[in-house]
């Protein structure tokens, strides 16, 4: 951080992280910052401060988060100081003699948007990057260095209330739109234009009014008020159904805060911001962000390589992946051949893949810049050397060994030689594919999930001959289409699959006891999973589960009850949401799940003697055999570290992120409990008996993230 004059009266703050990519706010930055304002404070002819920063693309990126996970244990007064030191260093700003202007260009949020608060004014560059924001409801707090207090006075309480409690970043645009950014303008000029601002706000003195108005209480009617809490509030319990408190306590904070003047407002912001800090919902949402920070930087593979490049794609396999994968890579300005044995649904495929590649979601619709780009990105051919020709090939054909044979056995010889050739299998093991290859060091598993253009995770499979080059190739890949990649070892179900099989199999051996879908789902759904397991089962559909167990059954036979319940459904065509009828009726306008009588009577035959059971109960029943599957998947090595799996499972099924992820969640519980949990279950049957590694850390008190 630098200070500099460039005019007599005009001081410049310079952000520049010298070890660091982004400029992150820690103790020794806002020390420096200290230190600066103590210079600056003594200096009477100063007409403004403007704090700007040398890197592209890049105001600041947030607090410290190490910091933060260093200090989850403190007690609340430490936090209360904590938040307490920094509004008053960022106070100073509206204390200064002159005009402070926040120069944003790039990522502004956390602690870094709650500076740009602070400061009288902020303009923004036009840059795309740009982007203003307070994730902290995403980490289980809210803002704490004045941020609550200041945005509400600045934009609005509702404006406010909105960004703080959703946690949605804004872009230049509608930070002017909000009155958060007085002007935009183009990245170059971003420093001229602060100092023609300073100049015109000491001519017109309105920074000093707004000074003053933004010291009192905010002015808003009890009517205006009483509406917003009602409807923040119904919004907030929709979107968090209860599991993350951040948000609600956002909301009480600023709509309290709105009453009272700039000073109090900050004394409430952070004594509600100890009750936070430190949660296990805290500690678990900050194990996400380490979780996908250390994914950034994981290359998969140890060793430097030259990486081979891949510009184009070709698609392998037009259906539901494969328009999903091609419109990815599309996206990424791959450019893609996409083709399919059908040449109807090679249209359609294509059709779909152009349709994805060009929604925006900010328009809600098709952007029509995108789609025209996207057309000229796009192929759909029949012709094998035209699709083989590309630098990747991702086969997506259907779920049959011997189909994805032949079309290897066709391609393969036309492929280039550093060409990479993978399968988007989620079953099949990648070894046994490779089997007819000549070259299987250039064959790999890209495990994409469904839907492609929202599902985060793609498993990396390493077959046995797999080379390290194209694991790394395939990783790089990966990141660039947005994905959070992790290589895995070769093995049925890899290791979403895996663990989701135990599960969905234990919903059913208690569907088979007598308990009821509602409450089986609701069992799952309340402890966090995006919907319940028996749903799943629908959306996922029945013939590809049934398909599925049958891997399962053949390669865990001892942890497998075979049952004939999901073999009826498919004889009664009940394959799921696809066919209107599965578990549930979909046969409705609006095509929701309802409970379907003519199901029960499928099911009657297949009940066995009841157990009794309780939501807790049920709950240790569908994640006990998913978490000691992972231990074994731990065993086996087919992961390279535990925390994949968290990221796997919170990434590929939605494994609630406010409980860190499955082998985070398990070490709160505790080895010594998970154990005795087992025990309890025993007698339901083998699958339920503890593994050596659970024993293992049981008795030696450890922790499945201390594993090497
Ligand atoms: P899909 O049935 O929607 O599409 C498969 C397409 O492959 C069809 O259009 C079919 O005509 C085409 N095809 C069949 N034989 C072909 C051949 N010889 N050459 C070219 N095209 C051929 O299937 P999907 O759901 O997109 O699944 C494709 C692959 O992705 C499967 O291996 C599946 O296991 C895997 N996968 C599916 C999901 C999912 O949820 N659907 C998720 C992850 C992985």
């Amino acid at each position: 951080m630098q200070l500099s004059f460039p005019e007599d009266d005009i001081a410049v703050i310079t952000l520049d992280h010298p070890e660091k990519s982004a400029n992150i706010l820690s103790r020794s930055v806002l020390e420096e910052l200290e230190g600066h304002l103590n210079t600056l404070e003594s200096r009477d002819n100063l007409a403004g401060l403007i704090l700007i920063s040398a890197k592209p693309n890049m105001f600041i990126a947030g607090a410290d988060l190490r910091e933060f996970a260093a200090s989850l244990d403190a007690p609340d007064d430490e936090i209360v100081a904590m938040c307490r030191r920094g509004q008053s260093l960022f106070a100073r700003l509206t204390h200064l003699s002159g005009v402070t202007v926040a120069a944003i260009d790039g990522i502004c949020v956390g602690g870094g948007a709650e500076l740009a608060c602070w400061c009288d004014r902020r303009i923004v560059s036009t840059n795309e990057k740009t982007a203003i924001g307070f994730p902290e409801v995403k980490l289980g707090l809210f803002p704490g260095w004045g941020g609550t207090v200041r945005l509400p006075r600045i934009i609005g309480l509702a404006n406010a209330v909105e960004m703080i409690t959703g946690g949605e970043n804004i872009d230049a645009k509608e930070a002017c739109k909000t009155g958060l950014a007085s002007t935009a303008t183009a990245a170059d000029d971003l420093l001229a234009a602060a100092i023609n601002l300073v100049r015109l706000e000491q001519q017109s003195g309105d920074y000093l009014i707004d000074r003053d108005s933004w010291r009192k209480a905010i002015d808003i009617s009890e009517t205006e008020m009483g509406f917003l809490a009602i409807t923040a509030d119904a919004v907030i319990k929709q979107q968090t159904k209860g599991h993350y408190p951040a948000p609600e306590k956002a909301l009480e904070v600023m709509l309290q805060g709105a009453f009272v003047d700039e000073e109090a407002a900050c004394v409430l912001e952070a004594e509600n911001m100890a009750k936070l800090f430190g949660s296990p919902i805290n500690a678990a949402l900050l194990n996400v962000f380490f979780l996908t920070d250390r994914n950034k930087k994981d290359p998969g593979v140890e060793g430097e390589f030259e990486l081979p490049k891949i510009a184009s794609a070709s698609i392998i396999g037009a259906g539901i992946m494969g328009a999903g994968i091609a419109a990815g890579n599309i996206r990424r300005d791959i450019s893609v051949v996409i083709t399919d044995v059908n040449r109807d649904a090679m249209i359609k495929g294509a059709e779909s893949a152009l349709d994805q590649a060009a929604y925006s979601r900010a328009l809600k619709g098709p952007d029509v810049e995108l789609a025209v780009a996207a057309g000229a990105m796009l192929t759909a051919s029949q012709n094998d050397p035209e699709i083989a020709a590309s630098d990747l090939i991702i086969e997506a054909v259907v779920e049959n060994a011997d189909i994805k044979r032949q079309v290897f056995e066709r391609l393969e010889p036309l492929m280039n030689d550093d060409a990479i050739l993978a399968s988007n299998t989620s079953t099949i093991p990648i070894t046994t594919l490779a089997e007819s290859l000549a070259k299987p060091e250039r064959f790999i598993g890209i495990h994409f999930f469904n839907p492609v253009p929202r599902m985060k995770l793609v498993e990396v499979i390493r077959g046995e001959k797999t080379s390290d080059v194209v694991t790394a190739a395939a990783v790089a890949y990966a990141k660039r289409l947005g994905k959070h990649p992790i290589v895995v070892n070769d093995g049925p179900g890899f290791l979403v699959n895996r663990l989701l099989f135990p599960y969905l199999h234990e919903a059913i051996e208690l569907l088979l006891e007598g308990a009821s879908i509602k409450d089986i789902d609701r069992a799952a759904t309340s402890f966090g999973m995006p919907m319940g397991p028996i749903t799943l089962y629908d959306l996922v559909g029945i013939d590809t589960a049934v398909f599925a167990g049958k891997v399962m059954a053949a390669a865990f036979p001892d942890r497998v009850t075979e049952n004939d319940l999901l073999p009826s459904l498919v004889h009664a065509d009940r394959l799921g949401k696809k066919k209107g009828l599965g578990f549930f009726s979909y046969l409705n306008r609006k095509k929701k799940a309802q409970p379907d009588p003519d199901f029960d009577a499928i099911l009657k035959p297949h009940l066995r003697e009841p157990r009794e059971h309780t939501r807790e109960s049920l709950q240790w029943r569908l994640f006990l055999p998913m978490l000691l599957e992972a231990t074994r998947v731990i065993d086996e090595g087919i992961v390279r570290d535990v925390r994949d799996i968290d990221l796997g499972m919170i990434f590929g099924t939605g494994f609630p992120p406010f409980r860190g992820g499955l082998m985070f969640w398990a070490d709160q519980v505790g080895a010594k409990e998970l154990l005795a949990r087992c025990n309890e279950f025993a007698a339901v049957g083998d699958r339920f008996i503890a593994t050596p590694l659970l024993e293992k850390l049981a008795a030696s008190d450890g922790k499945f993230y201390d594993l090497k």
